[in-house]
Order: C-alpha cells, then sequence, then structure tokens
C-alpha cells in the first residue's frame, strides 16, 4: 500500500480509502456481515487505514457495521463519517445526531467528519446559521472531532464560495475520468492545492460504472502494451494527480477489494506512461463524443429563482447517453428529488429566460430542459431507478 501525507497535519493515510457503502447485503437488503468483515480485515492486513462510512448508506447500518468490524484497531485506523446537513434544523440537532453517531462506531471520536454532500452553496449557509462553527469549536476542543470537512457535488463557483468561508481541513470531490470538467472539477482541484486544503476524492471509477465500458473504449484499452482492468484505469487515472489525499473505492466483493489494493501498490502520483495517457485520452475523447449537453457544470446560470437544478439535470441527461440510461435517471432523482435538499425537477421551469443569457456555452437552457426531462422524469420509472 502506498500512503500520502496529510499536508496539514503529517498523517500518513492509505492512497485507498474503504467506501461502506456498497458491501455486500443479504436477501433482505441487511449487511451481509461476514464477507463484509473478510473484506475489511483484508484491508486491514494490507495497509488499508482510511475508512469512510455516512448515516445513509446501506438504508442507516453502515456505520453500526463499521463501528463493530473497527472495534479492535480503533486507535490504527481514521474513521470518516458525515453530518447529513438536510436533517438539521437547529444547534440541537447537530449534537444529537452527532453523539448517535459516536455510539453507532462504538468510539468516542471521529477521525474526519465532514458535512454531506453539499450540491449548493445555499445549503453550507443554511447550516451555518444553526451554529455550525460553535459546535465545531466544542467538538474538536473535547477531541471527538479531529478533522473537519465538507463533502461536494457542486459546481467550481459554489466549491470555491464554501472552501473560502470557513476554516475548513479538508474538502471531499467526486473525480474520475469522465468528471474532470464536471462538478467541483479540476479547477476545484488546483483551487484547494493553491489554499493547502487536503481533497479526497469520492466515485473515482463512477459508482462501478467504468468498470462496465462498451465495446469501443475496450478496444482502446486493449491496444494499451500494459493491459490493465477497467476498474484499474480509472483508479490509476485518479492517483496519477498528486493533489489527493485518498480515493474512496465503495467496494462489493473480497476480489474487487484485492484488485484494487494491488493497483494501489503500484499508483504514485505522475507515474502513468506516455503510452497510458495517449491510451486514456483516447477512451475519455470517445466517453465526450456522446455527451449531448456541453455544459461544463461552471454554474453561471444559477440560482434559478424556481429552483431548477441546471447543472445536475445536464449532468445527469449527458449520463444517460454516456453510461446508461438507469446511471441518468437515478442520479436526476437523487440532484432532483428533494434527497440533497429541496427539489429541483426540470418541470420546475417557468421558462423565464434568466439562466440562458448567463451561460457561456449559449445552451438553450430551456429547450434542453424539456429534452431532458422527457427521457429522465417519466413517473413511471421513478420507483424502479432506485
Ligand atoms: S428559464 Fe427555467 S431554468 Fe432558466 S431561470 Fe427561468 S425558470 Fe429557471
Ligand atoms: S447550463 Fe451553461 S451556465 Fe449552466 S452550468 Fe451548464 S454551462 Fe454553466
Amino acid at each position: 500500500m502506498l500512503y500520502r501525507k496529510n499536508i496539514k497535519t503529517g498523517e500518513d493515510i492509505s492512497i485507498l480509502g474503504f467506501g461502506a457503502m456498497r458491501m455486500p447485503t443479504l436477501e433482505d437488503g441487511t449487511i451481509d456481515k461476514q464477507p463484509s468483515q473478510q473484506m475489511v480485515n483484508y484491508c486491514l492486513e494490507h495497509g488499508v487505514n482510511y475508512f469512510d462510512t455516512a448515516i445513509p448508506y446501506h438504508g442507516g447500518q453502515s456505520e453500526a457495521f463499521l463501528g463493530e468490524a473497527l472495534q479492535d484497531v480503533r486507535k490504527d485506523v481514521y474513521i470518516a463519517t458525515k453530518m447529513l446537513h438536510n436533517n438539521i434544523n437547529t444547534y440541537d440537532d447537530m449534537e444529537k445526531m452527532f453523539a448517535q453517531q459516536l455510539k453507532n462506531l462504538r468510539t468516542d471520536y471521529i477521525d474526519y467528519y465532514m458535512v454531506h454532500g453539499f450540491v449548493n452553496a445555499k445549503l453550507w449557509h443554511r447550516l451555518k446559521a444553526f451554529g455550525f462553527a460553535d459546535f465545531v469549536k466544542k467538538y474538536k476542543a473535547s477531541g471527538a472531532i479531529h478533522r473537519i470537512g465538507f463533502s461536494a457535488h457542486m459546481s467550481f463557483p459554489d466549491f470555491k464560495e464554501v472552501l473560502d468561508d470557513f476554516d475548513w481541513d479538508f474538502a471531499q470531490m467526486q473525480y474520475n475520468y469522465i468528471d474532470e470538467d464536471i462538478q467541483v472539477s479540476s479547477k476545484g482541484l488546483a483551487y484547494a492545492q493553491a489554499k493547502g486544503i487536503p481533497l479526497i476524492v469520492m466515485e473515482p471509477i463512477r459508482g462501478g460504472l467504468l468498470t462496465t465500458i462498451n465495446d469501443e473504449i475496450k478496444a482502446i484499452f486493449d491496444k494499451a502494451r500494459e493491459k490493465k482492468t477497467p476498474a484499474a484505469w480509472a483508479l490509476r487515472w485518479v492517483w496519477n494527480h498528486p493533489g489527493f489525499l485518498t480515493v474512496l473505492s465503495g467496494m462489493s466483493t473480497l476480489e474487487q477489494v484485492k484488485q484494487n489494493i494491488e493497483t494501489a501498490s503500484v499508483a504514485l502520483p505522475n507515474s502513468m506512461t506516455a503510452d497510458d495517457m495517449l491510451i486514456i485520452n483516447e477512451a475519455i475523447a470517445a466517453f465526450k463524443s456522446k455527451i449531448v449537453v456541453p455544459c461544463t457544470q461552471c454554474g453561471y446560470c444559477m440560482p434559478c429563482p424556481y429552483g431548477v437544478r441546471i447543472p445536475a439535470i445536464f449532468e445527469s441527461y449527458n449520463l444517460y447517453y454516456i453510461l446508461s440510461e438507469t446511471r441518468g435517471k437515478r442520479w436526476y432523482y437523487v440532484m432532483t428529488s428533494g434527497m440533497m435538499g429541496g427539489k429541483g425537477e426540470a418541470s420546475l421551469c417557468e421558462e423565464c429566460g434568466v439562466c440562458e443569457s448567463k451561460c457561456p456555452q449559449g445552451i438553450h437552457i430551456i429547450d434542453e430542459l424539456k429534452n431532458a426531462k422527457a427521457i429522465l422524469a417519466p413517473d413511471e420509472t421513478r420507483e424502479s431507478v432506485i
């Protein structure tokens, strides 16, 4: 296992982090503890020291599972979990939630505590108003929170706004070879690096989708001298960037754990060969040729006075064609149904036109929202996409 140093604290963190959100399950949907524990044990034996969980993972069971699985090695690992900001409406809500999380995780401190999944800066300002700074001060002073951060599914301008508005110890962003220009994007990576804020990567394999490549991409990867699995291509591409502290992978089988650990043993920063870079850039170009709306997720069109989440809708719309229908519909549902704080569906558009004049890409937003809505939001698919 390779490690990277937290530039703020000096901690050595394994470059592969265990994401406890896609572990094996039984038929009734509960975590299948025996193979899941086997995966955790294999990680521990092979040097993984960063474990990430959150309240909603596995229907609320993930934290408790991880607490039990890591109880004998607590002092040797870093545990990350998240404040569900949608459920916070008072200062006391923060304290109650945190107390329950400590209990779930069988610990009296969280190494990396973060606010879960801001989709815009407005949600940060809402949380801040409940006394977030006092909460952090109190629990950092008591030693119950070691590092405070936030995870982001938002545009670069919103990310920058949140990053600049608090004394964060770290941040977490989505990054993979098809999302270089999406959400926080490479701009956010450069900005956080310049500020000296460590970054953690989520979705390096796009929820597993970059392992289910089509024949066109497979043919491109097959040209490489050194053969790699699709997952290894995706992970190596992220690890090739020196600016990231650790990369989370939500692994579902012991075999995936073994393969990712093997990849992590050689993935030094800037270690991809010129041949590898040519191949992966060709694959990226093939993926990007399927993009239907040239939205760069810049966020300049926002906020929409009627609450339409324009960038997220176009991201889902492109995913529908780049990856799969299911992935596009699922992401649309996640980002617009209210799960991430406030609805933002395309059907909310009142065609006021405010957004169109602000879009640097000249996208006909009103028309494209109608197109996106037609394929992403038919009511009868809602139940089946989640
Ligand atoms: S045109 Fe539609 S999406 Fe654009 S700002 Fe107006 S209501 Fe929002
Ligand atoms: S629609 Fe245009 S302005 Fe809005 S995020 Fe996309 S590229 Fe930026």
